[in-house]
């Protein structure tokens, strides 16, 4: 074991993932604003599994910055994981999560900072505008918002991502939170504690392209939604309560109408039509609860969140098979 020197004051956490073209770009526009800041502070980068060259020009840069340690993790676990092994090697008093994109401008954290020293546990960075947005993007984001808050306990700011500053002490809650799905937006606001906002200029990408597929951003969005609400498990109980009563009408009406009129055309659409709907839901409600089952199962086995193949310290190199 080393000594550790005294923790600084600001730790940067920034996710790489294929962004090897953004490197330079990032770190030519963030060091000055760092070091204009006149504080003791640190950058944590995660490297999450990128392909590219990201991890060879990282440890390029850390030659230059001696404050800045590599988290080189093991596969591509994903950005919210890659942010929660950034929180829990970060060791600065107020830690800033950013995007390697720069669409998180860094002159920001000066303003992040200043509400921090007035005694602010978390200030949010709030987008001006939605920039560089499709409209279905937009549309998207809105219905998830929405549906989100109608389901869950927990409500999510708008135009907020994760780019915020938050206290050492909702850092520390946050990594001793267990939960394997890690829908950073919802912990962020599930942990509560006293919260305000600066707003930023979100711009365009600096290089590259987004991470996200459509795919991939519903299914995040699905997670987010199951991750903070049991509704879609319960919503059921509820439907299949409210067709059985309707069929039980139905049924007292047929027999009444047998009973009066006999026996007339042969029912075949309507039992047709009801199995397939019935088969439908069931098969739909199966889906929902393999989801949460799913979850249930991950969160037994109880894996690491994520696995660092090893911590690049500036001036040191060492192996460090920590989770
Ligand atoms: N990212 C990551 N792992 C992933 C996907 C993304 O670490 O699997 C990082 C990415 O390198 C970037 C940040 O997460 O620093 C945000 O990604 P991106 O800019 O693609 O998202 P968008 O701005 O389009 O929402
Ligand atoms: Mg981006």
């Amino acid at each position: 074991m080393t000594a550790l020197p005294s923790p600084p004051t600001l730790s940067v956490v920034i996710p790489l993932y294929n962004e090897g073209e953004n490197v330079a770009l990032l770190f030519d526009r963030l060091m000055p604003v760092l070091r204009g800041l006149g504080l003791g502070f640190e950058v944590l980068c995660i490297n999450d599994g990128s392909k590219d060259d990201t991890l060879d020009r990282l440890l390029a840069v850390q030659g230059g910055v001696p404050e800045l340690r590599v988290i080189d993790l093991s596969r591509n676990f994903g950005k919210e994981k890659a942010l929660s092994a950034g929180l829990f090697h970060s060791r600065g008093l107020a830690v800033v999560p950013m995007d390697a994109d720069l669409q998180h401008p860094p002159e920001a954290i000066a303003d992040m900072l200043a509400k921090w020293r007035e005694g602010w546990e978390v200030v949010f960075g709030r987008r001006d505008a939605r920039t560089g947005q499709k409209l279905s993007e937009r549309l998207f984001a809105k219905g998830f918002y929405w549906v989100f808050d109608h389901l869950s306990d927990v409500r999510l700011p708008r135009e907020v991502g994760d780019f915020r500053l938050m206290d050492r002490k909702v850092v520390d809650v946050i990594n001793r939170m267990p939960e394997r799905s890690r829908f950073m937006k919802g912990i962020f606001a599930w942990v509560g504690f006293r919260h305000t906002e600066i707003v930023y200029h979100q711009g365009e990408r600096a290089a590259g392209t987004t991470k996200f597929s459509p795919f991939k951003l519903l299914r995040f969005a699905f997670d987010g939604l199951t991750s903070f609400s049991n509704f879609p498990l319960k919503v059921w109980g509820g439907i299949g309560a409210a067709i059985s009563s309707l069929a039980f009408i139905y049924i007292v009406i047929r027999i009444i109408r047998t009973l009066v009129w006999g026996v007339d055309v042969p029912g075949y659409e309507s039992i047709l039509v009801s199995v397939l709907f019935l088969g439908g839901m069931q098969l739909l409600t199966l889906g929902i609860i393999g989801d949460y089952l799913g979850r249930v199962f991950d969160e037994v086995k109880g894996r690491p969140l994520f696995i660092v193949r090893r911590l690049y310290e500036p001036g040191e190199t060492r192996g460090d098979g920590l989770s």
